[in-house]
């Protein structure tokens, strides 16, 4: 049982006619899949790609609405053993151009919408098949999965396979094809299962996109491995999921989405009563964040750290004997999980010491698709992958993300950390919260500048932001330009894009 499809499978309860997933919204809803019904869908769309003779590790391309026939088709390529490769349903021409050129799927599934330019495209890129899927259950891949037998008997990938190309967010630059293989999956699957603490009777709200590692992996493989029923929402709504949580006893999120959480008069302890645990992830949980939350619901997040190419390398504590879950942090590595800090001359930083972070562990990735010299960059001499964050590690453990390497400001010489300013700002009068960039200057290199967010009905004035700094923090880390602004731009995974900020304030000082 060592394929991932095998070890998701045999977490279906004995009881197929069981309700495996319940939608909120969405055409027809409510509607229930039993386990039965993903055991058949994912057979006959397994038996469909068997029918078309692709060669081995051939890619099948996904761009289509969040739906549960569309983790079905999830399910039904890792039974047929080829290579899943999701992709952002907010990706336009250009895009997907650029992405089925780099990925050359020998399979594309597109939103009925779509078909039309989505086919032109795949057809110039050796694609032979194009299937569309509607998020009402339309379109010619079920029609012609309907055809084929219910059953099938699993292909057996070996560890070491392909078994899906997850494109990065493209926060710091292009996206990158991160190969992640059999091994990757299922040992990040299982760790997280023991962590985290699944149990029989958890109920899981499922409010995330599914082509990102949180939504696809992190979640639906902790319930289908656990066997847990899944509240499934198409599109993230405050008000449902806070419909939902008296059935649920476990949420994921990112930060975003608790933001929207707390918006919500009805969000008390009450509403959480049958909660478990509420997780975090994909960006930073401001402390004011974690703490608002604690007071409303009683309710500790546990935040988390991950990227598409390692899955997820380290958790807060769920149980308490292994520690305080502490807000600003993302925890201890996962067991199994190898974590250092060096400086930028590879010397390992001692605790409480800010440096490059590097991993090393069964769920770190293959390499960059097609990128092997990228891929050879990034990783050491002695097999560390360069994650490309920059953090530290307590005396007790705990890691902390202070940014990321691209985002790291060189003014005048000095190293200073965006998270660190954000911080300062943050706690000031009238701030929601703020990205720190570095923008070209003449004399320093580089300026520190901060884009801030008022609180609503608020209007900090930037002067006596920069005034309020000064008395707090060394001269060359306060920003020399604030400004106030009514939302920063955020990319689907609710990731700062602090690329469209450098590019909007370069101008500034030269
Ligand atoms: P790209 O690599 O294309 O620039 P990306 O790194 O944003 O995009 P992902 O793989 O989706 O793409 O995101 C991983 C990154 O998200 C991590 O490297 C880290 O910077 C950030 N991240 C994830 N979880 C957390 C967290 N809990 N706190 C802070 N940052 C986080
Ligand atoms: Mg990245």
């Amino acid at each position: 049982q060592h394929t991932l499809f095998a070890a998701l499978r045999a977490g279906f309860p004995a009881d197929l006619d069981g309700i495996a997933i319940e939608t909120v919204d969405g055409p027809g809803a409510p509607l229930h899949y039993t386990w039965r019904d993903l055991d058949h869908a994912s057979a006959r769309i397994a038996n469909l790609l068997d029918s078309l003779d692709l060669p081995p590790a051939s890619r099948v391309a996904v761009q289509v609405e969040k739906s549960v026939e569309a983790l079905m088709l999830y399910l039904g390529v890792l039974r047929a053993g080829h290579v899943f490769l999701p992709l952002n349903t907010a990706y336009q021409a250009g895009e997907i151009e650029y992405f089925l050129g780099n990925a050359e799927p020998a399979v594309v599934v597109c939103s009925p919408q779509n078909f039309t330019w989505v086919s032109r495209l795949a057809f110039q890129c050796g694609s032979s098949h194009v299937y569309t899927l509607g998020d009402n259950r339309s379109g010619t891949l079920l029609d012609r999965a309907s055809f084929h037998l219910d059953s099938h008997t699993p292909a057996q990938p070996a560890e070491d396979d392909l078994t899906a190309i997850l494109y990065t967010s493209g926060t710091t630059g292009r996206s990158k094809g991160a190969m992640l293989t059999q091994r990757n999956l299922l040992s990040n699957a299982q760790t997280l299962k023991a962590y985290w603490g699944w149990q029989a009777g958890d109920v899981l709200i499922h409010a995330l996109p599914i082509f990102h590692v949180h939504g696809l992996f992190v979640a639906i493989h902790g319930a289908l491995l656990n066997g847990s029923k899944m509240i499934w929402l198409n599109k993230f709504d405050p008000k449902a999921v806070l419909a939902k949580l008296p059935e649920a006893t476990v949420f994921m999120g990112v930060p975003t989405l608790y933001v929207r959480l707390l918006g919500e008069a009805g969000l008390n302890k009450e509403a959480c009563r049958h909660m478990r645990l509420f997780i975090s992830g994909s960006a930073p949980l401001l402390i004011e964040t974690f703490q608002l939350w604690q007071q409303r619901t009683g309710h500790t997040i546990l935040e988390r750290y991950g990227m598409s190419e390692t899955v997820m390398l380290t958790s807060n504590p769920y149980r308490a004997e292994d520690g305080e879950r502490r807000g600003g942090t993302v925890g201890f590595p996962l067991p199994g999980v190898g974590l250092r800090v060096l400086d930028d001359a590879g010397q390992p930083m001692p605790a409480g010491e800010i440096g490059g972070i590097q991993v090393k562990g069964p769920n770190v990735f293959k390499g960059y698709w097609r990128m092997p010299e990228k891929t050879a960059e990034e990783f050491t001499a002695d097999g560390w992958f360069k994650t490309g964050d920059v953090g530290k590690v307590d005396a007790a453990g705990y890691v902390n993300i202070v940014g990321r390497s691209k985002d790291l400001v060189i003014s005048g010489g000095y190293n200073v950390y965006p998270a660190e300013i954000e911080g300062y700002l943050n706690d000031l009068p009238g701030v929601a919260e703020s990205a720190v960039i570095g923008v070209p200057h003449p004399d320093f290199g580089e300026a520190v500048v901060a884009v801030v967010v008022a609180r609503p009905g608020e209007a900090p004035d930037a002067a006596a932001l920069i005034a309020a700094m000064k008395g707090q923090i060394a001269a060359f880390k306060v920003p020399k330009k604030v400004f106030v602004v009514t939302e920063l731009p955020r990319n689907t995974m609710g990731k700062v894009q602090k690329n469209l900020l450098r590019e909007q304030h370069k101008g500034l000082f030269v």
